[in-house]
């Protein structure tokens, strides 16, 4: 059973409801606790959209992690990934020696998580892996490896638990995709 929230009327179509991405959050949690048992992994959230996802994320992994965020964005106009990337904000932690576990919303071209990634990479931490609630694998450009993955989703523009459209319905529980009259169809 789903609440209703006064967005949900400029859904098209309610793609994934709280109750399965709650579900699909603690199963990852579980993961990620047996994964890094002993150790006191470094949750990197990525700015915006990762922030609601790495918060029910973290309160599903047993373990003493440690949290931290990165803001990015693509060169370029437009929302589609240009694959040339600018750290508006940096780490503020020393990730060498470090078990880092990237938390990001969505993979959609992979051009962001592959350039992230070997920006960190270089850093030296003890290891590095993905964690993305969604990913769209039709629309990869560059190959990507995500460890721990929620959902696949079709190539529809989606918002919802911190996916914004033009700033708004990060805050909305479920995924879902906007009614086209409401989504002006401006991106990608
Ligand atoms: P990539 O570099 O993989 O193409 O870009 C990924 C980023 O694009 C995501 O972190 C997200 O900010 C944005 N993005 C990609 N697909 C969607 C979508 O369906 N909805 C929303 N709201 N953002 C998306
Ligand atoms: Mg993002
Ligand atoms: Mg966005």
């Amino acid at each position: 059973m789903r609440e209703m929230t006064s967005m949900e009327p400029d859904l098209r179509e309610v793609m994934i409801p709280s109750a399965d991405i709650q579900a699909k959050v603690r199963e990852l949690g579980e993961a990620v606790t047996r994964d890094y048992a002993g150790e006191r992994p470094l949750l990197v959230g990525i700015l915006r959209g990762g922030v609601v996802f790495l918060s029910d994320l973290m309160r599903a992994v047993d373990l003493p992690c440690e949290i931290d965020f990165m803001d990015i964005s693509s060169y370029g106009a437009g929302t589609s990934s240009s694959g040339v990337v600018r750290i508006l904000k940096d780490l503020e932690e020393d990730i060498t020696g470090r078990h880092v576990l990237i938390v990001e919303d969505i993979v959609d071209t992979g051009l962001t998580l592959s350039y992230l990634n070997r920006a960190l990479l270089a850093r030296k931490p003890a290891s590095l892996e993905i964690c993305a609630l969604l990913t769209k694998p039709s629309r990869r450009k560059v190959p990507i490896e995500v460890k721990y993955l929620g959902f696949e989703v079709p190539d529809e523009f989606v918002v919802g638990y911190g996916l914004d459209y033009a700033g708004a319905y990060r805050n909305l529980p479920d995924i879902g995709v906007l009614k086209p009259e409401v989504f002006g169809g401006a991106e990608e």
